[in-house]
């Protein structure tokens, strides 16, 4: 194998930063991901540090040196500028208008690209997930908040300023609840997990009666997706009716982009989906009423590659642009 051809792939997030070596045919070498605990609010040189340390112990582990990798594909939460390699804003780790891929750039002496989780998940799945051999492909990932990413004609779409897929700020209630972006009634404030969760808080303490209730010992503050699941597992009404009605908001918005972008697939991903046995009925039914054109029950797809799609989108992103 050529001395430069394996690629870095880095996934960073708000509770961990996760980094893999590929081969060039697309492969993690020796199926090792290392990961890293993001030290979130502890300064941006920290944040910056504990990345570069990562990857240097990653390279370390395998006996390589910076001199053996072709380039680093990188996946950041948004808003970030794809095009210069700037992260505008993460909160969590302090940066804002920070130059990520220069650094990196001129740390490891390597070519750098980066792109937002959402974009890489919809290019990963393109390329080799549930929607590989498909040229126009939407991910919509559904977890703590709601994002997409968009593949046309095999590339993703960033839109004039990074902007494009922001799925969970479109309005579903334009009379609806407050969102901190600054509108209401946004997409992600009915249908992502951190909104079930609060659902679910609200309807058992105004007295909704419900298996839930115990399965927390009786502390709401204890409510999350495994709990909810495991009551609609046990049959409780409660959370069955719960993932009823996020499987309308889903069918909602999968018909929106159905009728939007006429898509050959949309692929869903993210923790809420673990419990697609309790929502897939109501999203279909949802999704075939309002969509005005005809389409197969096939061209919604469930992600297959977990925690890993970010990673396998960096790599595409950086392999195919050098
Ligand atoms: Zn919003």
């Amino acid at each position: 194998m050529k001395s430069n051809s394996y690629y870095m792939a880095v996934d960073i997030g708000g509770t961990k930063t996760a980094a893999a070596l590929f081969t060039p045919r697309g492969e993690i070498l020796d199926d090792i991901v290392l990961t890293v605990k993001s030290r979130t609010f502890s300064g941006e040189e920290t944040v910056y540090q504990d990345t570069k340390n990562l990857l240097q112990d990653l390279l370390a582990g395998f006996e390589l040196r910076p001199e053996n990798l072709a380039g680093i594909g990188v996946g950041s939460p948004g808003p970030l500028d794809s095009k210069k390699g700037v992260i505008i804003h993460a909160p969590l780790m302090g940066w804002r208008n920070f130059p990520l891929s220069d650094r990196l750039r001129k740390d490891f002496g390597l070519p750098v690209a980066l792109d937002n989780d959402g974009n890489l998940g919809a290019l990963a799945e393109q390329r080799r997930g549930v929607a590989k051999g498909f040229q126009n492909v939407i991910y919509m990932t559904v977890s703590t908040g709601c994002g997409s990413g968009i593949v046309l004609n095999g590339e993703i779409y960033h839109g004039r300023n990074d902007g494009a897929g922001e799925i969970g700020h479109t309005v579903l209630f334009p009379e609806g609840l407050p969102c901190p972006c600054g509108s209401s009634g946004c997409f992600e404030q009915y249908a992502s997990g951190t909104a079930l969760n609060r659902t679910a808080r609200r309807d058992l303490s105004a007295g909704t009666e419900s298996l839930v209730l115990s399965l927390t010992g009786g502390d709401l503050e204890r409510i999350d997706g495994k709990i909810l699941l495991e009551a609609a597992e046990k049959g409780d009404p409660y959370a069955r009716s719960l993932y009823e009605k996020e499987g309308f908001y889903l069918g909602i918005s999968a018909a929106n982009w159905f009728n939007l972008l006429d898509p050959d697939v949309l692929v869903l991903g993210g923790g809420v989906t673990k419990a697609k046995a309790f929502f897939y009925e109501s999203m279909m039914r949802t999704f075939r009423e309002r969509c005005i054109q005809p389409v197969n029950d096939d061209q919604i797809r469930f992600s297959e590659m977990n925690d890993r799609i970010v990673l396998y989108g960096a790599f595409y992103l950086i392999s195919t642009r050098i």
